[in-house]
């Protein structure tokens, strides 16, 4: 059994595997929990960056991550993807195409490829 790849506060690196948190494998395991429920894992996301915004800047206020740069870490790769194929009249279907459009393009999402880049 590995270890769960879970936020390491104050310093928001990924007990597991020592990435900035959430590291790849946190992501995808996030977004199977919340598979069904995308907007409940944006208002996690959003609770989680607030109180990393906070602490960081807290350990490091002259070198801490812009918020920007913190705002994709936390929620940018966890944005709801809609693919042209999306049809707004079936939106039951929402869910599970979005789940695929996410694993099709974990490898070019935003910052999602540069980061396995930087850590493998
Ligand atoms: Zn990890």
């Amino acid at each position: 059994m590995s270890r769960l790849h879970l936020p390491l506060r104050p310093l928001w690196l990924c007990r597991a595997c020592a990435a900035p948190w959430p590291c790849a494998t946190a992501r995808l395991t996030l977004v199977q929990e919340y598979a069904h429920d995308r907007v409940a894992l944006l208002v996690y996301l959003g609770g989680l960056l607030h109180d990393a915004a906070g602490q960081l800047h807290t350990l490091n206020p002259h070198d801490a991550p812009e918020a920007a740069q913190l705002f994709d870490r936390f929620l940018g790769w966890a944005r709801i993807r809609r693919s042209h194929a999306d049809s707004p009249q079936h939106p039951m279907s929402e869910a599970g195409a979005t789940a695929l459009a996410y694993e099709g393009q974990l490898d070019t999402a935003d910052g999602v490829g540069t980061e396995l880049r930087d850590h493998w």
